[in-house]
C-alpha cells in the first residue's frame, strides 16, 4: 500500500509571499480562469493557477525554482479576469521580486533592496565615497567649486581616472560576478523540476543558439511583451519598455567608446577623442538619441504606472528602478546645464547627486528589478533549450509548433 503524501507548507513563505506582492493569493479558488486568458503560458503545465496553488500550500521549493515565473510578462490579463480577485499576475511578480531578494548574497543588499525603510543605507555607501573624494580634492583645490580658466570642471573634484573609472569598474564586475553566479543557481534550481517537452520541437544544438534565437526572436523585438497586450495601458508598456531598452543599449555603446578611446589613446594616441565632443560627432549624436530616448521611455512607464490599473499593480521593486532611472537622467541633464550656465555650485552638487544615482543603478542591478533584464533572458534560454515554450514559436524553418 502507497505511502500517503505529506505536505509540510512553509507559512513563512507564504507570509513573505503576501508582503512583497501576494497578499491576495488566499482568495484562489482554482477556477484555471488565469491560466486560460494567459496569452504566454504553455498548453501544459499551465500558469499561473499552479502557482497560485503552490503559493497556497506554501510549497517553497517549487515557487523559488519555477522557470514560469520568468516567461510571464505581467501584463495583468489574469487578474483583470480572475472572478475573486487573487491577482495571480501580482503573485508572479512577487516570486521574481523574491528571486532578487533571495537568489544571490551578499543578503543583506538583498534585503535592503526590498523595502523603501532601508533606502537611505542603499544611498548612504555612495554618498560616503563620493563626500569623501570631494572633500579631499576641494581641499587640495583650496575650494568645493574650483573652476579651470574660469570654467566648471567636474574632474577637478571628481577625477574620472581616479575616483570614477576604478569605482564604476570595480562595481560593474562585482554585478557582472553576481550575475554569473545567480545564473548558475537558477539553472541549478530549474534542473530539479519535471520538464515537459513539445512534440516535434527539436531543441537547438547548444545552449548559445538558444541564447541567439531568444535574443533574436524575443529580446530585440519584444515579441512577447507585444503578445502580452496590444491595448491601451499594455501598449503604453511594450512602448515604453522597448524605447528605454533601446536608449539603455545606446548609452552604454556610449560609455563603452568613451572609456576605450579615453584608456586605449593612453597606449595608442591616435586613438585618442578630444573632449568635449562637437555636437555632429557621432559618438554624440548616439549620446544625444539615448538621452532623448531615456526621458521618451521614461514618461511613457510613469504614465502607464501612476494610472490606476487593476491589472497592474506597482510594487516598491518598480517604484525603487524608475524612480532611480529618473534621478540618472534628471541629474545628468542638469548637471550639464549648470555646468555651461556656469553656476558652479549647483553644478557640482548636481553633479555628485548624478554620481551617486549611477552607483546605485549599476551595483545594485543583481538585487532590482533592472536584474530581469539578465534572469528572464537567461530563464528564456533554458526554456528553448529544454523545450518549456509559450504557446506557439516560430523555428528558423517557419514552421509554427502549437502545444
Ligand atoms: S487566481 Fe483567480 S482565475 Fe486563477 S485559478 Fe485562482 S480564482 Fe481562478
Ligand atoms: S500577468 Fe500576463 S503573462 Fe503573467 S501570468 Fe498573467 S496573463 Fe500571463
Amino acid at each position: 500500500m502507497s505511502e500517503p503524501l505529506r505536505i509540510q507548507p512553509n507559512l513563512e513563505f507564504v507570509q513573505e509571499l503576501q508582503a512583497i506582492g501576494g497578499q491576495d493569493l488566499k482568495k484562489c479558488y482554482q477556477c484555471a480562469t488565469c491560466s486560460v486568458v494567459c496569452p504566454l503560458s504553455p498548453m501544459d503545465r499551465s500558469f499561473p493557477r499552479k502557482e497560485m496553488v503552490w503559493a497556497q500550500w506554501g510549497l517553497k521549493d517549487r515557487l523559488v525554482n519555477d522557470i514560469d515565473m520568468w516567461l510571464c510578462h505581467k501584463c495583468g490579463q489574469c487578474s483583470e479576469q480572475c472572478p475573486r480577485g487573487a491577482k495571480p499576475g501580482e503573485l508572479m511578480s512577487a516570486l521574481r521580486n523574491m528571486a532578487y531578494r533571495n537568489l544571490m548574497g551578499p543578503k543583506f543588499i538583498g534585503e535592503w533592496m526590498s523595502s523603501i525603510k532601508h533606502l537611505p543605507k542603499l544611498i548612504a555607501i555612495p554618498a560616503i565615497i563620493y563626500l569623501l573624494v570631494w572633500f579631499v580634492t576641494g581641499s587640495l583645490q583650496g575650494t568645493p567649486f574650483p573652476l579651470e580658466h574660469g570654467k566648471i570642471e567636474f574632474g577637478l573634484i571628481f577625477p574620472g581616472d581616479y575616483t570614477i573609472d576604478p569605482v564604476f569598474v570595480l562595481v560593474f564586475f562585482f554585478a557582472v560576478y553576481t550575475f554569473i553566479r545567480g545564473i548558475g543557481k537558477l539553472y541549478q534550481g530549474f534542473d530539479t523540476q519535471p520538464k515537459t517537452f513539445v512534440l516535434g520541437y527539436h531543441p537547438p544544438e547548444n545552449i548559445w543558439v538558444s541564447l541567439y534565437q531568444v535574443l533574436k526572436e524575443e529580446v530585440v523585438t519584444h515579441k512577447k511583451w507585444k503578445d502580452c497586450g496590444e491595448e491601451e495601458p499594455e501598449d503604453t508598456k511594450f512602448k515604453g519598455h522597448l524605447v528605454l531598452f533601446y536608449s539603455f543599449i545606446a548609452l552604454a555603446v556610449v560609455t563603452g567608446i568613451v572609456a576605450f578611446t579615453h584608456w586605449g589613446g593612453k597606449v595608442l594616441p591616435f586613438l585618442h577623442m578630444p573632449y568635449p565632443m562637437a555636437l555632429w560627432n557621432p559618438v554624440k549624436i548616439l549620446a544625444n538619441i539615448g538621452a532623448i530616448g531615456l526621458f521618451v521611455g521614461l514618461i511613457y512607464l510613469t504614465k502607464r504606472r501612476v494610472a490606476p490599473s487593476e491589472k497592474d499593480e506597482s510594487s516598491y521593486y518598480d517604484w525603487y528602478l524608475i524612480v532611480l532611472i529618473w534621478v540618472v537622467a534628471v541629474t545628468g541633464m542638469l548637471s550639464q546645464i549648470f555646468r555651461i550656465a556656469e553656476v558652479a555650485g549647483l553644478a557640482y552638487s548636481v553633479y555628485y547627486l548624478h554620481l551617486v544615482s549611477v552607483f546605485m543603478l549599476i551595483a545594485y542591478t543583481p538585487w532590482s528589478k533592472l536584474g530581469h533584464l539578465v534572469y528572464r533572458i537567461a530563464a528564456l534560454t533554458y526554456a528553448r533549450r529544454h523545450g518549456r515554450l509559450s504557446t506557439e514559436i516560430e523555428t528558423d524553418k517557419n514552421k509554427v509548433y502549437v502545444i
